[in-house]
């Protein structure tokens, strides 16, 4: 009923890679009810996070009024109580806040480092890495693709040339068989999800490929619950197979690849009777799945963080990537090569250079010309041509006394990095630590200084999803008492700091990164605050984007995608006597990450409001906890208390962790052995002891 809300506007779920587009019905500038449109993402669908969990946004805990650390402050420590925090902080103006973040920063060069955002826009993602390059003249600047998908970018711009999926998700419903590996749609990409269950029903054959029972696999055709860490060897088998009865399409290889000869040889090792040992997968049912993939006429394959997470993440990725081009199964209707992205925006701050290595649109900081490109249109002087440090790689800096000073936007390491005690302790050394959020984080605790920003509902720009969509967000609600929209917050810092910035609005920041990214062609604000959405890349002012990309040839050297061979390497932690269990970690339907936002939404905290674990039942009963009874899990690195959920899915010596509970953080456990590649953390496994607590 229009009676019941005052205004609408258009914008995006601030939550998951999807994006879906959606209503914000406003009344009496409060958020009251959302309801999806048509995007093309989700054609009008959302799930109980976009519905239900915007009320985040109006919590009494949303931050007011800048807040600096007062000198008599407790020690710095995870002792912040963000509804009483006067003992830690005090109120500030805008100009003294700002005026402290900037004396800590400016002129200490390689001693700062920053973690930018993929929950903000792209064009607040594209300032704070031009803040860190030209204001201190390196690239130590990262975000939590470093977390996610930074190993499946890594393969994908080695072998493929782009880090960009090369088909929407939307392209299933063209698909007459597809694999989903290493992710669990159902809870973390849900209405991505709803398009692969229709294809079923379609008759499309979906291969779920998981160490967990993930909840496709009631949809699928065959369910290949592999060894936790043996992707390598299953997915080998599976290749193995295809060379072994010449299943490949070898005119395709011969037109768009390189590198096959040695992938072949290599593969000869990985006989499914073999690898079956390692995997745990009969070799009859390998071959069956390889047939099947190999004969479709199109394919698709995606993936998520079960894939990416491991030290052998690169490596999986290029299985995949193998997979689909011994096939031929890219670029084609229905074909193509999907990581499902984490974050509603993390392929644009990626895109838009919030990476220590690539400057926006993946352009190589050790390029010379590139980086006088930039420093043309910043107006300003070279910067280093070294790559930076990652997000791990930064707390360990701090550690070693090389960083000293951060400016965190958006990013909440004290909850999100492996081995999070060793962040809480770097967090905590900083001699300067300005935080910019919407809530006193985790993070927050450890602040000298507090910048209160805008929720995503607050603040105007553009966010792109995982299918390459750019999109337009749009404030529905002024930020709460002097909350500022997160690129003006950085605008003003960098100012401050010495730098020559002058934008008036979002729009600015838009046309400035077009300059230097081909990406964004034909692609224009004033295109997408009509058309809501534009995919890239547009190959004219009227095209709204290219669904599917490199159906003739890649941009590689002589346009051939690359072969590359992965060998079988053990996870970087077994299991032993002492630690006899194998931990993994991920998320729920429910809770967002680190939990910041949806534990503050009144309907989802109520339907999970306490940190839990999953175990298998013969497990539970081995250990004489009921279902709903509390479990006391120990890595090397610490131990939690939590309870106990009975799962089938899950198998006898695993035990499965979410992330989103600070009273128990499953990252007190994780390991931070990195992938040499993608230098991503193994969140995936480790060695644990269970017990009951
Ligand atoms: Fe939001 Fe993702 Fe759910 Fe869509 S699927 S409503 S983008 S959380």
């Amino acid at each position: 009923d229009s009676k019941d809300f005052d205004s609408e506007v258009n914008s995006i779920c601030p939550f998951c890679g999807v994006g879906c587009q959606v209503s914000l019905k406003v009344k009496d500038g409060n958020v009251k009810y959302v309801e999806g449109i048509n995007g093309p993402a989700n054609e009008g669908r959302l799930c109980v996070k976009g519905r239900f969990g915007f009320d985040y946004i109006h919590h009494p805990h949303r931050l007011t009024k800048p807040l600096v650390r007062r000198e008599d402050a407790p020690a710095k420590g995870l002792n912040v109580d963000p509804g009483n925090w006067q003992t830690h902080f005090r109120e500030a103006t805008w100009d003294e806040a700002l005026d402290i973040a900037a004396n800590g920063l400016k002129g200490r060069g390689r001693e700062v480092a920053g973690f930018g955002s993929a929950k903000c826009t792209n064009e607040e993602a594209y300032l704070f890495q031009k803040f860190i390059r030209q204001g201190f003249g390196h690239n130590n600047v990262d975000h939590c693709t470093r977390l996610c998908h930074a190993s499946s970018v890594a393969a994908l711009m080695e072998n493929v040339g782009s880090g960009a999926v090369t088909a929407t998700f939307n392209e299933i419903k063209n698909a007459d068989v597809a694999i989903v590996i290493g992710a669990n749609p159902i809870e973390n990409h849900p209405v991505a999800a709803t398009f692969f269950k229709q294809f079923t029903k379609r008759g499309g054959k979906l291969i779920v490929m998981d160490p967990r029972g993930v909840g496709l696999r009631r949809f699928a055709t065959h369910m290949l619950q592999f060894r936790p860490g043996a992707d390598v060897s299953m997915l080998n088998a599976i290749m193995h197979t295809i060379v072994e009865e010449k299943l490949y399409d070898q005119q395709y290889i011969e037109a768009y690849t390189e590198n096959w000869e040695a992938e072949k040889a290599h593969l000869k090792d990985f006989s499914p009777e073999k690898m079956s040992e390692i995997c745990g997968i009969d070799p009859e049912t390998l071959r069956t799945v390889a047939r099947e993939f190999a004969n479709a006429k199109a394919a698709m394959i995606f993936w998520g963080m079960g894939i990416s997470q491991h030290i052998h993440g690169t490596d999986n990725s290029r299985c995949l990537i193998s997979l689909a081009l011994m096939t031929g199964q890219v670029g084609r209707p229905g074909a193509g090569l999907h990581p499902l992205r984490g974050q509603n925006n993390v392929q644009g701050a990626s895109d838009a250079g919030l990476i220590p290595m690539f400057l926006p649109d993946y352009q190589s900081v050790t390029d010379d010309g590139v980086r006088s490109a930039f420093a043309d249109v910043w107006n300003s002087g070279d910067f280093s041509n070294e790559k930076g440090l990652t997000v791990t790689e930064i707390m360990d800096a701090v550690h070693d006394d090389q960083i000293k000073a951060m400016y965190i936007l958006g990013e909440n390491p004290a909850m999100s990095d492996p081995d999070v005690d060793h962040a809480r302790d770097a967090l905590a050394k900083l001699d300067h630590l300005v935080v910019q959020d919407i809530f006193i984080t985790e993070t927050a605790n450890y602040a000298d200084v507090i910048l209160p920003a805008s929720a995503f509902y607050g603040k105007s720009g553009t966010v792109t999803n995982t299918n390459r969509q750019v999109q337009m967000g749009r404030p529905a609600v002024a930020p709460p008492g002097e909350a500022r929209e997160d690129w003006a917050i950085t605008v003003d810092l960098a100012k401050r700091c010495g730098l020559n910035w002058d934008y008036a609005s979002p729009a600015d920041v838009f046309a400035e990164m077009k300059l230097n990214m081909n990406s964004l062609n034909n692609i224009t604000w004033d295109r997408l605050e009509n058309e809501n959405a534009v995919t890239y890349p547009s190959l004219s002012p009227t095209d709204p984007g290219q669904p599917i990309v490199f159906g003739d040839g890649f941009p590689r050297a002589e346009g051939r995608a690359r072969f590359t061979p992965a060998s079988v390497i053990a996870p970087d932690e077994t299991p032993d006597a002492e630690y006899p269990m194998i931990l993994t970690t991920g998320r729920q339907l429910e809770h967002w990450h680190t939990g910041s936002m949806t534990r503050r939404s009144k309907v989802l905290d109520a339907v999970e409001p306490e940190a839990n674990c999953s175990l298998h039942p013969s497990t539970l009963r081995k250990l004489s906890v009921e279902p709903g009874g509390h479990v006391r899990l120990t890595t090397r690195r610490g131990t939690i208390t939590l309870m106990a959920r009975a799962d089938r899915a899950v198998a006898p010596d695993m035990v499965f962790v979410p992330f989103a509970f600070v009273e128990a953080a499953a990252n007190i456990l994780t390991n931070s052995a990195i992938d040499p590649y993608g230098k991503i953390p193994e969140f995936k496994f480790a060695a644990v002891k269970v017990e009951k607590a």
